[in-house]
């Protein structure tokens, strides 16, 4: 029996529409812009629609760029054609992608091979909203194994890779998304996913909370059928909160943000992991080979930068280059290296790029997990690490972490990035901009682009200069100019990789949140949001140490009853906090 602990609701006195901040959505989708009306309406989102700019390799196809998804007539193998995605004929490419995210989430895995025959989510019919990657697909596809249909939309413009949701229409799920989505498009593919003939969700996951929004405000009858939300990010758990809060929350909820095994290894060891890697890819900017540009000699690899046209060479090793030759689609029976494919070799340009982070004076606003996370990353580069916090215990972290704790004020005319981490908004405002130094590097790590108040910059006296995709400069009338990454998006999801394994703990966690919501029996669950019990999470872990070999001790019959604990855990109370 799962315990259903419930989680603290936050106050408010205000009406729900009031407090509620939801982003700006439209009650009717554009009309049909033309190409050129497209570009206009948004310069920077159709320009980073065309680039593939992706986590680990890219495929192109420039004959396609200019056309938006939704002006396309495509149709997948076996004739559906029941999504919009960049380009169907991406498919195999992103499969490949995906088959490689397989070999690092073994938890997934493990859960679909314990199904077999076994379908918990048999008549579940899942909506949902999150980043389109390699291990959203793994996650779909796991579910699809476990019995569920599912139809799915993107949570952010830019996070989509193309060749991954190209892949799962394929294989036959119904996906609405593609880089480089203006606002319209995004909701125009959330209202796809849900307003469908003949089909009517049971079941949302969500990221960020938008969809759920979009549901609630244009068809809320669904939620007669809806059995449960399954939300994952801290922007849209505080909005069910309040909407608990306000009495308006009309089925059960699932916190799993909350969830140890997301929030203490997703939002802390994945940005640690992939704050740097942001930036070392917004520094030398996608790196596009196509294959005749490759020469491998004697462990040494040559590859010609597009834009510079200058030959570059590195060492790379021999797994490095076995990735490259493996990431590219080829026709059957073409040598390794014939022209098929362009490929973004993270690795090795981290491994060669003049990007210093030493010395660097960086502030980071907001020390909860992601921001300790970017911290820890950037104090082992030898950055100089300022932090602001408004709560005094992160602040004491802070502090005893080695950091400086400051006013952003105080350190403004000085730092070379800002990087917010804080989940709010407007902490880096107009007046912040405008005292920056020259060539101040700044950007976003929370989930919703509110916190630096990029708006504010779209005044005349300001040229906006996109010098590559996803960074703008933007120039004062005096020739100073600040670098602002993927337009205050979150800068990992929206320019580089995220590890693998880490989104395996968190996708195992949104697995089981779905099989216990859609599968719990009447009454377990009220119209409020919950954790997911503790042994859940314990379960999740467990089924991630196996990869490091790890040997956990078990506890004897004599210690478990001094500790007054069952063998088989929960280990620890739910007040504790790892
Ligand atoms: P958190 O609540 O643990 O931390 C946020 C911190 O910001 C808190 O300590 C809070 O006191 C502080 N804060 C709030 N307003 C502030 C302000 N004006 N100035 C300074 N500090 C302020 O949340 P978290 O788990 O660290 O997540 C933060 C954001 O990052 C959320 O939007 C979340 O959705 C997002 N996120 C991003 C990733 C990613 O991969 N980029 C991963 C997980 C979460």
């Amino acid at each position: 029996m799962l315990s259903s602990k419930k989680k603290y609701v936050i106050n408010g006195n205000a009406g729900i529409e009031a407090q509620i901040q939801f982003a700006d959505q439209k009650q009717e989708f554009n009309k049909r812009p033309t190409k050129i009306g497209r570009r206009s309406l948004s310069r920077s989102i159709s320009q980073s629609s065309t680039d593939s700019y992706s986590s680990a390799a890219s495929y192109t196809d420039s004959s396609d760029d200019e056309t938006s998804p939704r002006d396309k007539q495509q149709k997948n193998s076996k004739g559906s054609s029941d999504f919009c995605v960049k380009n169907i004929k991406q498919a195999e490419f992103g499969r490949r992608e995906i088959e490689i995210a397989e070999q690092e989430m073994p938890a997934l895995m493990a859960l679909r091979k314990r199904a077999q025959g076994e379908k918990p989510l048999a008549g579940a019919k899942i909506v949902g909203c999150t980043h389109i990657t390699a291990q959203t697909a793994v996650l779909m596809e796991t579910l699809g194994a476990l019995g569920a249909q599912c139809r799915w939309a993107a949570c952010n413009i830019y996070s989509t890779l193309n060749e991954v949701a190209a892949a799962l229409a394929e294989s036959g799920f119904p996906v609405f998304a593609w880089k480089g989505e203006s606002e319209d498009d995004f909701w125009w593919c959330i209202d796809r996913c849900v307003n469908v003939e003949g089909w009517q969700p049971n079941m949302i996951l969500d990221d960020g909370g938008d969809l759920t929004h979009w549901i609630y405000k244009k068809y809320p009858n669904m939620f007669k059928k809806i059995k449960g939300i399954v939300e994952e990010s801290v922007t849209g758990v505080h909005r069910l909160y309040q909407l608990s809060k306000a009495g308006k929350l009309c089925v059960p909820a699932m916190n799993v943000n909350d969830s140890v095994t997301k929030q203490k290894f997703d939002n802390l060891y994945c940005c640690r992991e992939s704050i740097l890697d942001g930036f070392f890819h917004e520094t030398l900017g996608t790196v596009k080979i196509s294959f005749p540009e490759i020469q491998a000699q004697r462990g040494r690899i040559c590859l010609r930068r597009n834009q510079a046209q200058q030959t570059r060479s590195w060492v790379v090793s021999a797994s490095i280059k076995a990735a490259l030759c493996r990431i590219a689609p080829r026709a059957p029976g073409a040598s390794p290296w014939d022209p098929v494919a362009s490929v973004t070799p993270l690795n090795v340009l981290k491994r060669t790029t003049d990007m210093m982070f030493g010395g660097k004076q960086v502030v980071v606003c907001g020390y909860g997990e992601v921001g300790k996370g970017c911290c820890a990353a950037l104090k082992a580069m030898g950055s100089i690490v300022y932090v602001t916090e408004i709560d005094p215990i992160c602040a004491l972290q802070a502090c005893m972490d080695g950091f400086r704790l400051v006013k952003l004020n105080e350190v403004i005319r000085q730092v070379d990035i800002v990087i917010t981490c804080t989940g709010n908004k407007n902490v880096v405002t107009r007046e912040h901009l405008d005292r920056m130094k020259n060539s101040c590097i700044v950007c976003n790590m929370g989930h919703s682009n509110t916190e630096i108040d990029v708006a504010s910059l779209r005044t005349p006296e300001l040229t906006w200069e996109r010098v590559r995709s996803q960074v703008d400069h933007v120039i004062w009338p005096d020739g100073k100019r600040i670098v602002l990454l993927a337009e205050g998006r979150l800068l990992n999801l929206s320019c580089s990789t995220v590890p693998t394994f880490v989104l395996s703990i968190t996708a195992t966690t949104q697995a089981l949140a779905l099989i216990e919501l859609y599968n719990a029996p009447e009454g377990r669950y009220k119209q409020d949001v919950y954790l997911l019990p503790k042994k859940m999470d314990e379960y999740v872990a467990s089924l991630h140490l196996p990869t490091f070999d790890a040997h956990l001790t078990e506890l004897t019959d004599e210690q478990a009853k001094y500790l007054g604990l069952n063998k088989n855990g929960p280990f620890k109370p739910n007040y504790y906090r790892y």
